[in-house]
C-alpha cells in the first residue's frame, strides 16, 4: 500500500504517501541541524532569540520535528484552500494527498472558467500567506524568557518565514504550481483554453529546466532536481490531456471505432494454436470472442501466448479469454473511453448499443490515429456524417 488515510476535513480524506514519511525526517533532521542560523535570521526580524538556548541537549531535534510537522500542517491548510473553493464550485474533491514534494489536492476535472481556476488556484497561496500571517502575530505575542517558550517562538518564526516562501514559490507562473493554473486562466480570457494550456505548460517546462540546471551547480540540490523533474512531467501531462480534450470535443466512441462490419471476431472453439496463426497472418493483438451472434468475450496475443507451446492444441479461445468485458455505448464521448482505457489498464473495449448489439471495437491505437487525424486536418470534424469513419481499423 503506497497511501494511508490518516484523517479527513470538510469531508477530504487526508492520505499521506510512503515517500512523505521519507522526507519528513529529513525535514525535521535539515531544521534541527539548521537552528543557528534560523535563529539568526529570525532575529534579524526581531526575534530576539538566544541560539544558545535552543541548541542545548535533544532541543533542536524536537525543534526540527515539531517545525516539520507544522510546515505540512501548512501545506495540508494550503491545499484545503483549493479544496474549499473548488467545492464551492461543484467541482468534487476526491482527496489530498501528502507527498515528497509537499501537497496534492485531487481534482476529478478541471475547471474550463477561467474565473473559476484563477480563484481556486488562488486559494492555496493566499492561505499559505494567512497560515504565515497566523505564525507571525504568536511570534510576535508569545513572551520571551523560558526555554519552553523560547521554542515554541522559534517554531512559529519558522513557520512564517515558510508559509510565505511556500506561497511565493507556488506562485511562479508555470505548470503544474498554483502559478501555472493562475497564467492559464489569464490567457483562456483571450486564447482557447487549449493553446492557454500550452503556452502555460511551455512556461511550466522552462522553468523546470532552470530549476534542474540551478540544482545541478554546487552545492549539488538531489530534491530541487526532483522538484523540477515532477515540474517538467506535470506540465507535459496536462498539456497533452488539455490538448486531447480540446481535438476531441464532440467526437463519439462511434466516430472513431473500428465499426463491428470490419472486426473480424473468433469462435470460442477456436484451438490457441489456430489462433495464434491468424493473429499473426491478420497481424491483430485481440479479437472478439463471438457464439451465436453474441460477443462473451476478447481475446489478446497475451493470452495466447501464456499457453505453452505443446499446449496449444489443448486449449481453446473460451479457456484463455477475458469474460470481464469493459463496454462502452457508441454515443460515450472519446475521452471517456481513453480515461476506461488507462484506468482499467486494457488496450480495447467493446462497444454496444442499448440493445446489447455489438457496434465495434475500440483500440488505443484507434483512438491515436483518430488524433492524429483530427490534428492534421481540422475539418474532419466539421463532418456531421457521424456514420462514416475515416479510420482504418486496428484490432
Ligand atoms: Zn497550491
Amino acid at each position: 500500500m503506497r497511501r494511508f488515510r490518516i484523517g479527513s476535513a470538510f469531508g477530504i480524506p487526508i492520505q499521506l504517501d510512503l515517500t512523505f514519511l521519507l522526507v519528513l525526517p529529513l525535514f525535521a533532521w535539515i531544521i534541527g541541524s539548521q537552528v543557528e542560523p534560523t535563529v539568526e535570521l529570525l532575529n534579524q526580524f526581531g526575534g530576539n532569540l538566544d541560539p544558545a538556548v535552543l541548541t542545548t541537549d535533544l532541543l533542536p531535534w524536537l525543534l526540527g520535528i515539531a517545525a516539520a510537522i507544522g510546515l505540512f500542517t501548512g501545506v495540508v491548510l494550503h491545499e484545503l484552500g483549493h479544496s474549499l473553493v473548488a467545492i464551492r464550485y461543484g467541482y468534487p474533491i476526491e482527496s489530498i494527498t501528502l507527498w515528497l514534494f509537499g501537497g496534492i489536492a485531487q481534482l476529478d476535472e478541471m475547471p474550463e472558467d477561467w474565473r473559476q481556476e484563477f480563484l481556486i488556484a488562488l486559494a492555496g497561496p493566499v492561505v499559505s500567506v494567512l497560515v504565515g500571517i497566523v505564525s507571525l502575530v504568536g511570534f510576535v505575542l508569545v513572551p520571551s524568557g523560558t526555554t519552553a517558550f523560547a521554542a515554541v517562538r522559534f517554531v512559529l518564526g519558522y513557520l512564517a518565514l515558510m508559509n510565505v516562501a511556500l506561497a511565493v514559490f507556488n506562485m511562479l507562473p508555470g505548470f503544474p504550481m498554483d502559478g501555472g493554473r493562475i497564467l492559464r486562466a489569464l490567457l483562456a480570457r483571450t486564447n482557447p483554453y487549449a493553446r492557454a494550456t500550452e503556452i502555460a505548460a511551455e512556461v511550466g517546462k522552462g522553468f523546470a529546466i532552470l530549476l534542474a540546471l540551478f540544482g545541478l551547480f554546487p552545492p549539488f540540490n538531489p530534491l530541487l532536481i526532483g522538484l523540477a523533474f515532477f515540474i517538467y512531467i506535470g506540465a507535459a501531462g496536462e498539456s497533452r490531456q488539455t490538448v486531447m480534450r480540446a481535438a476531441f470535443e464532440g467526437v463519439t466512441v462511434a466516430d472513431v471505432m473500428t465499426p463491428a462490419d470490419r472486426v473480424t471476431t473468433v469462435d470460442p472453439d477456436t484451438k490457441v494454436r489456430e489462433l495464434i496463426r491468424t493473429m499473426f497472418e491478420e497481424r491483430h493483438t485481440g479479437y472478439p470472442v463471438e457464439r451465436n451472434g453474441e460477443i462473451v468475450g476478447l481475446v489478446t496475443l497475451e493470452d495466447a501466448r501464456a499457453v505453452r507451446e505443446v499446449e496449444r492444441d489443448a486449449y481453446t479461445v473460451s479457456d484463455i479469454m477475458t469474460t470481464e468485458l469493459i463496454v462502452l455505448s457508441p454515443e460515450e464521448d472519446v475521452m471517456t473511453a481513453l480515461s476506461e482505457l488507462e484506468g482499467n489498464n486494457v488496450g480495447r473495449l467493446i462497444v454496444l448499443d442499448e440493445a446489447d448489439e455489438f457496434r465495434g471495437l475500440l483500440t488505443r491505437s484507434d483512438i491515436m490515429t483518430a488524433l492524429t487525424i483530427i490534428k492534421e486536418n481540422p475539418d474532419y470534424k466539421a463532418d456531421d456524417e457521424g456514420e462514416a469513419t475515416v479510420f482504418e481499423p486496428q484490432a
